[in-house]
């Protein structure tokens, strides 16, 4: 029998969690519509609401508060597109300048338009905060992206002195919040963003369902981003995806209860730094430095070229990936190793794993013979 793969792409994507799929199912077989009044209609409401305050304990913010959508793609669009109102102050639509960092998702980055100013970052990753201070102060107010963890390499920004930054100059800071979950502790009033926007599929629920989350219920959406029929206070039309709400909602009452997988995360993840850099001293570990998601190695190994090595893990039985997955495919360079300067060298060769808490041991003894060989085999080659 085949040895089963190890799943060492934990930021891409993760599992669907038992609960998260047993709260689906339940939610599958609810008939009503969350809308209707009947009887019916109003177990589906339940599960909604229920879903949301899950969400809402998640991060320490209301129920009230919260905005299903599609995804963090579709409430990254919604934030930038239809934009804020009652933030800053103001109880009208603020009208403000796109500015990402230069390391967002290419997600965020496509949804604040092609008139966007990218706020650069220092070699480890985290956002010059004197580029970002003086860039608030060359004209009006700004609508700024800064995610609060990097998917690539795990970075972790200081999202309450960034907010601080931010809210001085005038401007809303949102925060691309869908890598922490289960990672991080959330409380979206410490952070000080205007809102946080979050994707089931990251922390064990389903995909193609998200939420943003405003601090206050004066925070809202200037106006629906998708029109329709007044759901989510009128925030995102559409017949709620109840099921994939569900889903997300059981997740987030998981992720919660991260203590103990947090632990073991950290202690996994020392174990195989410490190995690759027996089985490779010339890997370079990014960020390492600084503060990181516990769950995240982004490496490169001199001479080892990403796109070959996720073939030959591939075929090894390891699912590990290089930058993001949504631009791997593509071969083309990282532009969040770019924006930190990374030399071509481990541009071409990082290579991320991330793990998640049902990893064991194994699967990283997995990653590192199947690296070992790689190693051996590229020695053999320059030495022929
Ligand atoms: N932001 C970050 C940091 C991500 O890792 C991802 C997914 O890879 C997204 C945004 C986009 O999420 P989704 O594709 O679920 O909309």
């Amino acid at each position: 029998m085949a040895a089963p793969r190890a799943y060492l792409d934990w930021n891409a994507t993760t599992p669907v969690h038992p609960a998260a799929k047993a709260a689906v199912l339940v939610a599958l077989d609810c008939l009503g519509n969350p809308s209707s009044i009947h009887t019916e209609g109003r177990a589906a409401r339940a599960i909604l609401e229920t879903a949301r305050a899950d969400l809402a304990a998640l991060v320490g913010g209301e129920a009230e508060n919260v905005v299903f959508t599609s995804g963090a793609t579709e409430a990254a669009n919604a934030l930038f597109r239809a934009g804020l109102s009652g933030c800053c102050g103001k109880d009208i639509a603020c009208a403000m300048r796109p500015m990402v960092s230069a390391v967002e998702h290419a997600a965020v980055i496509a949804a604040a338009g092609v008139g966007a100013s990218f706020v650069q970052v220092d070699a480890n990753g985290l956002v010059d905060t004197a580029a970002l201070t003086a860039m608030l102060a060359e004209g009006g107010p700004a609508m700024v992206a800064i995610q609060l963890a990097n998917n690539e390499t795990g970075v972790v920004q200081d999202i309450p002195a960034l907010a601080g930054i931010v809210h001085a100059a005038g401007g809303a800071l949102i925060v691309d919040a869908v890598q922490a979950p289960g990672k991080l502790p959330l409380d979206i009033k410490a952070l000080g963003a205007d809102a946080i926007f979050l994707s089931a599929h990251k922390f064990g629920g389903p995909k193609g369902v998200g939420a943003i989350v405003f601090p206050d219920s004066r925070t809202r959406l200037a106006e629906a981003f998708i029109g329709g029929g007044g759901q989510e206070r009128g925030q995102r039309g559409g017949t709620e995806n109840l099921t994939g709400i569900a889903g997300m909602g059981a997740a987030a009452r998981v992720a919660r209860e991260m203590d103990e997988a947090v632990q073991r995360m950290i202690q996994l993840r020392g174990e195989f730094e410490n190995h690759l850099n027996r089985l490779a001293p010339d890997v370079a570990i990014l960020s390492q430095r600084v503060s990181r998601l516990v769950n995240t190695t982004c490496f490169a190994v001199p001479g080892l070229a990403a796109e070959r090595a996720l073939i030959a893990f591939d075929l090894d039985g390891v699912a590990v990936s290089s930058g993001s997955a949504c631009s791997s495919g593509k071969v083309k360079a990282s532009h969040v190793l770019t924006a930190m300067g990374m030399p071509d060298g481990v541009k071409a060769g990082a290579i991320r794993v991330s793990i998640g808490p049902t990893t064991v041991f194994d699967d990283l003894e997995r990653c590192l013979n199947s690296l070992a060989r790689q190693i051996q085999r590229r020695a053999k080659t320059k030495a022929a």
